[in-house]
């Protein structure tokens, strides 16, 4: 299936929002060793933590929050063809919806199309 460069760019923007949102349970992982590291064991969170999730949507302008479990993103996550929109942010001829919820729902793509590698540059953590 032929995809028109209107719709590469959504599936893009897309996988640029997920970054951005895993970004956010790496460094809380980077945080916890942190705390590990410097003896502060009692920092260490040990339950679920409550997070508000950028949309994963292919509107670039879109800036609503999803309130969902850090876990419950990361197991829709361990798909990589999923992302997490609002209800109704989902663009019909890109992706489908697998499972919709009151305040969320999960879309797939049609098509696979590799992620940007080079998009964002992440910063080494150096604790030293
Ligand atoms: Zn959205």
């Amino acid at each position: 299936m032929k995809i028109t460069h209107a719709e590469r760019r959504q599936i893009e923007n897309e996988m640029i929002f997920r970054r951005i949102n895993e970004k956010v349970g790496d460094d809380l992982g980077a945080l916890d060793a942190m705390h590990i590291e410097d003896g502060n064991i009692q920092l260490i969170r040990d339950e679920d933590l409550l997070l508000r999730f950028k949309c994963e949507c292919s509107d670039e302008n879109c800036v609503v929050r999803i309130p969902m479990m850090l876990s419950e993103y990361q197991e829709i996550h361990t798909n990589r063809d999923t992302f997490v929109v609002l209800p109704d942010h989902q663009v019909d001829p890109i992706e489908k919806i697998l499972k919709k919820t009151p305040v969320y729902s999960v879309v797939k793509k049609n098509n696979s199309t590799p992620e940007p590698s080079d998009v964002l540059n992440d910063t080494p953590v150096d604790n030293s």
